[in-house]
């Protein structure tokens, strides 16, 4: 296990490798070279900033506050049954990133925020690392408020591994056998779940939440069980604003190229856009 913390910014760096390459092969939606090349340099600065400098100052503050009280609840079942206290703190961790998300589509001031990663209208793995630092910021404030319980620190580094991976998966412009598919949506969130998440259709933003397993979509009725090949624009429509499901009248308008926003895809743009 050590060998996996030591190295996970390399394991992470192979696994975006991998899923780029997978994508060469098994696409979902045909996307130019020349766009991922534009893509891949300012998503990779943006994932500088907040997976390089905001991240490990994070991941450092869970793990300091899940220390903070002594005879917090997990910490108390962790000296009977260690791994059981590591399993449901992991679980409680994916369920604040779940009402984390939920939250960044349901409050004006986070879908600021939020809507950095929607506005992406080529989906692929380099869209998992799209996120403006802030949002990774206050992430880790859902976080605190389940890790205080006392959430034993592998369980807390484990989640952040996987929670990172499963988002480079989700996102990815791979595309599943159908077959597959089928089975797989009622356990993991596979890339046909999240895609509809990403679809500008507001019906469909406003489903599909989770991170890696459909367990909360399912339990609180997000979940969005849609198959086949999806054919969606992906974004956030003009003037009508998609991620907050504000007015209904964007439930019934069409969705088509020409209607969502056009995407900067610059750093500079990425980092101004909440607060224009
Ligand atoms: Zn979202």
């Amino acid at each position: 296990m050590g060998f996996f913390f030591e190295n996970k910014l390399i394991i992470f760096i192979g696994l975006v490798c991998f899923f780029l390459l997978l994508e060469q092969f098994f696409y979902l939606n045909k996307v130019s070279l020349k766009e991922k090349k534009k893509k891949f340099i300012h998503i990779s600065l943006l994932a500088i900033i907040s997976g390089s400098l905001v991240s490990p100052f994070g991941v450092l503050f869970l793990v300091w506050f899940s220390g903070v009280w002594e005879q917090s609840p997990l910490r108390v079942l962790s000296s009977h049954n260690y791994v059981l206290a590591a399993i449901i703190g992991w679980l409680l961790l994916e369920f604040s990133v779940y009402v984390a998300h939920r939250c960044a589509h349901s409050f004006p001031l986070l879908w600021k925020f939020h809507r950095v990663h929607h506005r992406d209208q080529n989906l692929d793995c380099l869209s998992a690392l799209r996120f403006h630092p802030i949002e990774v910021g206050y992430f880790f404030l859902f976080k605190a408020v389940v890790v205080v319980l006392g959430v034993p620190v592998p369980a807390i580094l484990i989640f952040e591994m996987s929670v990172g991976s499963f988002a480079l998966f989700n996102h990815s412009n791979v595309k599943l056998p159908q077959k597959l598919d089928r089975i797989l949506k009622w356990v993991l969130i596979t890339p046909n779940r999240h895609h509809y998440h990403h679809h500008a259709l507001d019906g469909d933003t406003q489903t599909n939440f989770g991170f890696c397993f459909s367990i909360w979509d399912i339990i609180f009725g997000t979940f969005n069980k849609k198959t086949g090949k999806p054919e969606l624009h992906y974004g956030v429509l003009e003037k009508v604003d998609s991620g907050t499901g504000e007015k209904d009248s964007v439930k019934t308008v069409t969705v088509q190229k020409s209607n969502i926003e056009k995407d900067p895809i610059h750093i500079v743009e990425f980092l101004r856009m909440p607060f224009k």
